[in-house]
C-alpha cells in the first residue's frame, strides 16, 4: 500500500529529497529501497521466479498454449471489468487468429481515455501511476499494481539468473531517478539503497570535470553489477577510455533506450563483461530480453506481441513492422492489441542455442538522438531530459533544440489548441525544471510549434544539437 501513495506524491518529495543534507539523502534513498525491497523481494516474487524458472524447458506448444490462454484471460478480464472495453464484441478465442476481431489501440487512445482504461478490479487506493514518454517525448499516465511490480521484478530477476547473477547482488545503477540536486558540484554524485545493496548514480552531473570522480566511484565497485540506459553507459565508457583505464564488472544490463552494436562493443570493452539487454515499457504488458547468447527473447507469460505492417497485416519473419502488445500482467490497466509506436520483427533462422523455445524477436527503435553538451562540459544524454517531461500530458511531441552554444530551446507540439492554459502552464514547468538542471550557464528558452523536427526517414531526435561539437 505504500508505493502508491509514494508514488502519488513523488514531485513533492523530490522537492523536499533536494533539500535535505547529504546523509539525510542516503537514508530517504534507502528508505524509498526499502519500500520496494518489500515488494521485489518478497516470498509472492521468489514463488512467481520459480515458476518463471521452470517454463525455460518448455517446447513451443506449451508456449502457444500458455500464451492462448493468457489472451482469453485478459481479454474476459477487460470486457468484464474495464468500461473503455464494454462496447468490445464477446469473441470466442480459439486460435490466435481470432483476436484480429478486436481493433488495435494507440497512445492516442490511451490519452483520450485515461480513467475509462482503468479496471473496477483494483481499488484506487492500490493503483500506482507513473508517466511515462514513449517514443515521442509525449508524456502518458499509466496504472499498474504491486501485483504487477512483483511479477516485473521476477521477470528480472530471471534474465540476472541467465548472466549469472543472484538477486540482491550488489549493484551500480545509472538510471533516471534525481538522487542528487541539480547544482550540486562535488561528489557524492551518488545515493546509497543499502536493503538492496544498490549505488544510485546521478545521470546529471556527467562532465569531463567530474568523470574522474565517477571512474575512481566504479573503479572501487568493480566486479559488481552494472545497469543503466546505453547512452549514459556509453558516456562513461568514452570517460574511461579518455582517461586510458578500464573497469571489469560482474555484468552490464541495459534497457530504455535502443542498443546500437558500436555502443555495446565499446561498453563490453570498457567493463569487460557482456551486456545484457532488454525491452520492456511503462506500459507493462510486453517484455523481451537478452539471453546469455545473445538472442532477444519474447517473455511469453508476460504479453501476447504481433508484428504488423502498415495495412494492420502480420509481418513474415525478418521484416519490420509496428509492435502490437496485448499484456498479460496488467490487471490494473489492461491493454489489447496496443500498437505502442516501436518496431521490430521476428527473428528468422532455428532455435536459440541456449535451449529455450521462447520466439526471438528483434526490436528496432531507432531513436536516435544528440547528446546535449553543455558549455561547462556537463553532457546529458536524451534518456537523462527525458525524464522532466514525466510529468505533463499537454505535448503530441517534445523536444529540445540546442541553437546556440549556450542555449536551449524547450520546443513543444501541443495536443490541443495552443491558446489552453494547461499547455502553458506545462510548458512554463518544463522550462524551468530543465533551467534548474542546467543552471546558469545555459540559457532554456520555450516555443510551441504545429510539428516536430525531424531528420531523414521521419526519425524524431529528442535533443538536436544544431551547435558544433568542440
Ligand atoms: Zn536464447
Amino acid at each position: 500500500m505504500l508505493e502508491p501513495l509514494l508514488r502519488k506524491n513523488l514531485p513533492r518529495l523530490q522537492h523536499f529529497y533536494d533539500r535535505a543534507p547529504g546523509p539525510a539523502r542516503h537514508l530517504l534513498t534507502s528508505a524509498r529501497g526499502w519500500v520496494l525491497t518489500r515488494l521485489r523481494y518478497s516470498r509472492e516474487t521468489f514463488a512467481i521466479l520459480d515458476g518463471l524458472r521452470g517454463h525455460e524447458s518448455w517446447n513451443s506448444g506449451q508456449v502457444a498454449d500458455h500464451q492462448l490462454r493468457g489472451l482469453r484471460r485478459t481479454i474476459s478480464h477487460a470486457l468484464d471489468s474495464v468500461p473503455f472495453y464494454a462496447d468490445y464484441p464477446r469473441v470466442e478465442l480459439r486460435s490466435f487468429d481470432d483476436l484480429k476481431r478486436l481493433p488495435v489501440i494507440d497512445r492516442e487512445h490511451i490519452l483520450g481515455n485515461q480513467d475509462r482504461l482503468l479496471s473496477r478490479t483494483v481499488p484506487a487506493g492500490r493503483r500506482i501511476r507513473a508517466g511515462t514518454t514513449g517514443t515521442t517525448g509525449a508524456s502518458l499516465r499509466v496504472a499498474y499494481s504491486e501485483n504487477l511490480a512483483r511479477h516485473n521484478w521476477a521477470f528480472l530477476l530471471r534474465q540476472w539468473a541467465w548472466a549469472g547473477v543472484a538477486p540482491r547482488e550488489p549493484r551500480v545503477t545509472f538510471q533516471g531517478p534525481r538522487v542528487v540536486p541539480a547544482q550540486r558540484n562535488e561528489p557524492p554524485y551518488w545515493a546509497y539503497n543499502v536493503p538492496e545493496r544498490q549505488v544510485l548514480m546521478s545521470i546529471f552531473h556527467l562532465s569531463g570535470r567530474t568523470a574522474p570522480s565517477y571512474l575512481d566511484f566504479l573503479r572501487r565497485h568493480c566486479g559488481e553489477v552494472l545497469e543503466g540506459f546505453p547512452s549514459v553507459l556509453g558516456i562513461l565508457a568514452d570517460f574511461a577510455i579518455e582517461a586510458g583505464v578500464g573497469i571489469p564488472m560482474r555484468a552490464i544490463f541495459t534497457s530504455g533506450e535502443p542498443l546500437y552494436p558500436h555502443l555495446r562493443a565499446k561498453i563490453e570493452r570498457v567493463f569487460g563483461a557482456g551486456v545484457f539487454d532488454s525491452y520492456g515499457m511503462t506500459e507493462y504488458c510486453g517484455l523481451v530480453q537478452e539471453c546469455e547468447r545473445g538472442q532477444m527473447h519474447l517473455a511469453p507469460e508476460y504479453g501476447f506481441l504481433e508484428i504488423l505492417d502498415e495495412d494492420g497485416s502480420p509481418t513474415k519473419p525478418g521484416r519490420e513492422g509496428y509492435f502490437v502488445w496485448t499484456g498479460f500482467l496488467n490487471d490494473a490497466m489492461p491493454l489489447i492489441r496496443y500498437r505502442i509506436g516501436d518496431r521490430g520483427r521476428w527473428q528468422d533462422g532455428g532455435p536459440c542455442a541456449c535451449g529455450r523455445t521462447f520466439p526471438l524477436v528483434v526490436p528496432t527503435i531507432t531513436r536516435e538522438s544528440d547528446i546535449l553538451r553543455c558549455p561547462d562540459g556537463r553532457l546529458f544524454s536524451a534518456r537523462a531530459l527525458n525524464q522532466l517531461l514525466k510529468q505533463s500530458n499537454s505535448f503530441r511531441c517534445c523536444q529540445f533544440i540546442h541553437d546556440r552554444p549556450n542555449r536551449v530551446v524547450v520546443r513543444a507540439v501541443p495536443r490541443g489548441a495552443f491558446q489552453n492554459g494547461q499547455t502553458a502552464d506545462d510548458l512554463m514547468q518544463i522550462r524551468s525544471d530543465l533551467q534548474d538542471l542546467l543552471g546558469s550557464s545555459m540559457q532554456v528558452a520555450a516555443e510551441l510549434a504545429i510539428d516536430p523536427l525531424s531528420r531523414l526517414g521521419g526519425k524524431i531526435p529528442l535533443i538536436v544539437s544544431e551547435v558544433a561539437t568542440p
